[in-house]
């Protein structure tokens, strides 16, 4: 260890950034003199520089020679005069973007950062584009490099004059909120030898974690040059010491032209390296930041050249980001770097500018190298994965993703961190998507809400506004809503077998390059049909109606429709919804069907739910209440599967009795299946009926011959004349949320592969898919599939595992995963896994699958590793 000492030995002489004054004094005289012919060197250098065949590189442009070579002058002044330390801690231009960070309990410096003469001490910091919002509000997509910036250890400040155009770089290009560039003390003045610098990156890193309770997993340690040198010493020091003080690690680490062998600087002359020419770094630069860093220790230890002294990650899946132009002089020392510490363990990826100088990221702007800057920190964002890892990610925040995310929170193992990644800017998933007039839901609310918040008002059947006020409700009482990440959209997940993780490629709104998150378990709370693009429906002729088409997919915002003619097309739950809420103000609405459903009349409220919440806490008659539908909607689709012709003959009778004489049940209501062979459609309080017998609302069933710029026209030869047209005809299903997924790179189709539990599939590892049923509320399948995946999770944290992949034990037939016969459930064997028999059943029965979620093996067929 570098600043191991006997307690006895004599205290050394330390060097310090000042050098003695006579020395100082002969350097200026020195410098004095030689100013004639530097200038002339200087000025001959710029001449050359108007030709490209003269400059150092062709491919630069005359502004980036030109620039070259004046930093490279202005450089060599600065080292051979010394102008180092200026710190303050005032705020300056900064204003409240600089803070203030006080070091920690002197306990938590340690090991190599223990040193009897260089305490810890406040330093400055500023924050670029603000400082953070409190912990309270500090959310999972808040990404914060804490970079330290180069300047040989002996000059910079990390303020807007020095780092203002790396931090924006970053900010714009690498995919992090926040960057915090502390301002460490400077081996120029009189307390910044070593260990100063890490002692000041250890202080900012904690003040991080402590004080602004941002997470470790999403800090980035980032450095340019020497101040890559401080990021590898502080990455060092958790290695060594995190553990015993409890210093976790950072998500990643990104270094920029990193000075990784300090002892060489003051060994080896920089004057014979090949890149000599084509850098702007100077020997004495070198010189004077390596003997004022490293005082009175040997500047080739661990700490000050990590070159030579690999250490392990910290963290197994830490990524590290190299980057270097292929013309600066430590160029070499990178490269062999990034072979050094990717042999030991590291995920390095190595990025390279080409025909580019020492550390564009720092002085891009200034050399006129902006472009290969950004590009480099565009390549950054890609694989620093922007420290982002989850034990589980949740896909969607509609109603299963949320559920699922108050399962793991309350069930799942304790720590289980998670986020929920949501492609839209709102949280309802359906219910924010469809906007059709009188949207709401067709199954009981009580069953379709979450079990574990009581939907509070005597109303069956809730509108979409209410639904998603529920859900938001609900989601934000249990915390839930502060590990959504919106606009957030998976376009890929591939599984890596060398990590044992997700890595899933996210498009995020606004930003131009996808991030990449990693997670080790995934959860798919996406749905069952596609959010942009409706089903298109086979209607001959329909591009030549010259008035308004709509799928109630997306309703136009505001649109007018009083007093118009509409046509609905198609008989299912979104039909039977919207006739009677056009009804209300158009001047007619039919409801056009090829054959006709079954249309059934629920009571908007009940008289036992009323009562059971009036006279029962609120808990125990949310319980019973849900207890009764749960039962109702159980023994309703028992009933008509077991008697299907008293089913039909009941459904008959209460039909005919709220029909208008002028629309006959036959063939309008004479369905040609049996109840529940498909959905059911509920009207409240008989609405469709009333609004057909108002005389505003007709059905009509009938296939269409074609439609023209005015007509839609029956093979009966009847017409009709809308002018509007609404095509209720289904949707698109669509499994797994558009997401391009893989294993080890090799994409597979949910098709051919078989469910296990209904919930994972077949031979993929670490993914579990959350749907629900066809004749009950979604949310209840949904809910035994998050009950199975809590379940799961504990067994692997008991048998210490990391992984779980289903493979059948035996082969079986294959059956449909669902079973009911919609237009648009036909494609169901495209699209969903496929069911078999025993653990790869289709759900089918809630009390049963809740119970072996609950109680069942979750080692059948399953195999964890
Ligand atoms: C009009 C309509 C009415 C319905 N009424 C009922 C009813 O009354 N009762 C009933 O039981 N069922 C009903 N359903 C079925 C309904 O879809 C489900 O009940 C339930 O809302 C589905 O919830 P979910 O969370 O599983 O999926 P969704 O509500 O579809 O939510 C999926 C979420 O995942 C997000 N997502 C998808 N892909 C990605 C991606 N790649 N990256 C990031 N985010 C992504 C979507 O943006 C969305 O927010 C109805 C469906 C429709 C269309």
């Amino acid at each position: 260890m570098e600043m191991a000492r006997t307690p006895n030995a004599k205290p050394p002489q330390v060097r310090t950034g000042k050098p003695p004054r006579v020395m100082l004094l002969f350097t200026y005289c020195y410098t004095i003199l030689t100013t004639p012919f530097l200038l002339a060197h200087f000025a001959l250098d710029i001449l050359l520089t108007l030709f490209p065949q003269t400059r150092p590189i062709t491919g630069w442009s005359l502004n980036q020679a030109a620039r070259m070579r004046v930093v490279k002058l202005v450089l060599l002044y600065w080292s051979r005069l010394r102008w180092g330390d200026r710190l303050t801690l005032r705020p300056g231009g900064e204003r409240n973007r600089f803070e203030v960070m006080h070091p920690r309990s002197p306990k938590l410096y340690t090991g190599a950062l223990s040193d009897a003469g260089i305490q810890p001490e406040a330093i400055g910091a500023t924050w670029t584009p603000a400082r953070p919002p409190p912990p309270a509000l500090v959310r999972p997509e808040l990404t914060v490099v804490l970079h330290f910036h180069g300047g040989g250890f002996a000059v910079g400040n990390g303020r807007d004059e020095d780092t203002g155009y790396l931090a924006r770089t970053l900010i714009q290009h690498m995919g992090c909120k926040l960057v915090c560039t502390p301002q460490y003390r400077l081996s120029s003045g009189t307390n910044g030898r070593f260990p100063a610098p890490v002692q000041d990156a250890l202080t900012a890193y904690l003040w991080l974690l402590h004080e602004k309770g941002i997470p470790a997993r999403q800090i980035v340690f980032s450095g340019d040059s020497a101040g890559g040198n401080i990021a590898l010493g502080l990455l060092r020091y958790i290695h060594e010491h995190g553990a015993e003080l409890d210093i976790p690690a950072p998500g990643a680490v990104a270094l920029w032209s990193p000075w990784v062998d300090v002892g060489a600087a003051i060994d080896q002359d920089m004057r014979q390296s090949p890149n000599y020419k084509t850098d702007y770094l100077n020997m004495e630069f070198g010189r004077w930041g390596a003997a004022s860093v490293s005082g009175n220790m040997d500047p080739s230890g661990p700490y000050l050249s990590p070159l030579h002294h690999p250490f392990t990650p910290p963290m197994a899946d830490m990524p590290m980001f190299l980057h270097g132009g292929d013309r600066e002089v430590l160029w070499d020392d990178i490269q062999v770097f990034a072979q050094r510490y990717g042999d030991i363990g590291w995920k390095v990826h190595l990025g390279v500018s080409r025909q580019c100088p020492h550390d564009i990221l720092l002085l891009g702007s200034r050399l006129g190298f902006e472009r290969e800057a950004e590009e480099a920190a565009k390549e950054s964002g890609k694989n620093s994965d922007n420290g982002m890892f989850f034990d589980t990610i949740i896909i969607g925040a509609g109603i299963s993703g949320i559920n699922a995310a108050y399962r793991i929170q309350t069930e799942g193992p304790a720590e289980t961190s998670y986020a929920i990644l949501e492609g839209r800017d709102s949280l309802g998933g359906t219910w924010d998507l469809f906007r059709y007039p009188g949207i709401r839901s067709d199954s009981d609310i009580f069953t379709f809400g979450f079990p574990w918040s009581p939907w509070k008002h005597n109303v069956s059947l809730a509108s979409a506004e209410q639904i998603k006020t529920y859900m938001r409700q609900s989601a934000e009482s249990q915390g839930i809503d502060q590990h959504i990440l919106y606009r957030h959209s998976v376009a890929s997940a591939n599984w890596s077998p060398a990590d044992k993780n997700w890595v899933l490629q996210v498009e995020v709104t606004g930003q131009d390059q996808p991030i990449t998150i990693r997670s080790r378990f995934l959860l798919l709370g996406t749905g069952y049909y596609d959010y942009e693009k409706p089903l298109e429906a086979a209607i001959p002729g329909i591009e030549n109606f010259a008035g308004r088409v709509i799928h109630p997919q997306f309703w136009p915002e505001d649109y007018d429709y009083n007093g118009k003619k509409v046509v609905i097309i198609g008989s299912g739950a979104t039909a039977v919804t919207v006739l009677p809420a056009m009804a209300e103000k158009a001047k007619q609405v039919t409801m056009l069907q090829r054959s006709p459903g079954y249309v059934f009349s629920l009571p908007s409220n009940s008289i036992i739910t009323a009562l059971l919440f009036a006279i029962l806490p609120i808990s125990v008659a949310h319980y019973l209440n849900r207890i009764m539908w749960l039962l109702r909607s159980h023994l309703t689709t028992v009933l008509c599967r077991a008697w299907p012709g008293l089913a039909k003959l009941i459904i008959k009778h209460v039909t005919i009795k709220q029909l208008p004489p002028d629309i006959p049940w036959d063939p309008n209501f004479k369905p040609r299946y049996n109840p529940w062979e498909q959905r059911f459609c509920a009207c409240v309080d008989g609405d469709f009926f009333a609004a057909l017998r108002s005389g505003k609302g007709n059905v009509v069933t009938g296939t269409i011959k074609t439609v023209t710029s005015k007509t839609i026209e029956l093979d009966s030869g009847e017409r009709l004349h809308p002018d509007v047209i609404v095509t209720a005809t289904g949707l698109k299903l669509r499994f797994g949320g558009g997401i391009r997924f893989a294993v080890d790179g090799r994409p597979f189709e949910w098709s051919e592969k078989f469910a296990w539990r209904a919930a994972m599939l077949e031979g993929v590892p670490n993914l579990l898919f959350l749907t629900g049923y066809e004749t009950a509320s979604w949310t209840l399948g949904a809910d035994v599939s998050a009950r199975l995946f809590v379940r799961i999770l504990r067994e692997m944290q008991g048998r210490k595992a990391t992984v779980a992949v289903p493979r059948p034990s035996r082969s079986m037939p294959d059956k449909p995963m669902m079973s009911l016969n919609s237009t648009y459930l036909k494609t169901v064997r495209e699209v969903l896994p496929k069911a078999g028999t025993g653990v790869w059943a289709a759900k089918t029965n809630y009390f049963a699958d809740m119970a072996r979620a609950k109680w069942g093996s979750v080692s059948t067929d399953l195999e964890f590793s």
